[in-house]
């Protein structure tokens, strides 16, 4: 049997998959890859993205963070792709128990899926630093400088910079989600960032099915390996 039809025996005998997905999810939305470094970039920027959305750079020189945040990792007006539907697709369908992301563009439920994992936060969420207001990231895109609240807070985006800690109870939740799934599936991802790679050590199944453009480290552990785009996989399921 071919690799792609024994994945899709796998989806048809599977009731609850996880989908672990990376930056190549949203890259096929036509969002850039904020920790990739292109020659446009190192004309604008002095720091290197993992420097400049740190927690320390934020606070030293917060509107610097946000002249980048603004311009690399803020790209609103984006829509779902083929992968996004379909996962929302299964989920409605009983199949799929969970996604979990890195991103933090919000499109997993744009598409329609209810139960993401965000492990990185999301765009869409801002919070007034002192009075706890919502604000949207709209707002956040048209505002100058700082963002200020009406108060006079700052408004932080709910985003997990370096040196800060993930959410417990995001990690928590994609971790039973994962030990208790039928069908794995890590795509979009070179498993090099934290800490996707602790986290699929949680899957305790024999059905790993990992998509990725170019190989991953984690390549011979998985029991599936496809080295497409993820749209062509998707398209075909
Ligand atoms: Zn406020």
């Amino acid at each position: 049997m071919k690799n792609l039809e024994v994945f899709k025996k796998w989806i048809d005998e599977s009731s609850s998959i996880v989908f672990f997905g990376g930056a190549g999810v949203s890259t096929e939305s036509g969002i850039p890859d904020f920790r990739s470094v292109d020659g446009l970039y190192s004309q604008k920027f002095d720091y290197p993205p993992e420097t400049i959305i740190s927690r320390s750079f934020y606070e030293r020189r917060p509107a610097y963070f946000f002249r980048f945040y603004r311009e690399k990792m803020l790209p609103l007006g984006f829509e779902p792709n083929i992968t996004h539907k379909v996962l929302a697709r299964w989920e409605q369908e009983g199949k799929l128990s969970a996604v979990v992301t890195q991103n933090i563009d919000g499109l997993h439920q744009k598409a329609g899926s209810r139960r993401v994992y965000e492990l990185h936060g999301s765009v869409l969420r801002n919070y007034c630093t002192r009075c706890g207001a919502f604000h949207s990231a709209e707002f956040v895109k048209e505002s100058e400088g700082v963002p200020k609240c009406r108060c006079g807070g700052t408004v932080k985006p709910d985003v997990v910079l370096y040196e800060e800690s993930l959410d417990q109870d995001t990690i928590e939740k994609s971790v039973t989600a994962i030990s208790r799934a039928d069908l794995l599936i890590v795509a979009g991802t070179s498993l090099t960032v934290y800490p996707a790679a602790g986290l699929i050590n949680y899957y305790r199944g024999n059905r790993l099915v990992l998509i990725n453009r170019d190989e991953t480290p984690y390549d011979r552990y998985a029991d599936l390996v496809f080295h497409e785009s993820l749209g062509d996989i998707f398209s075909k399921l």
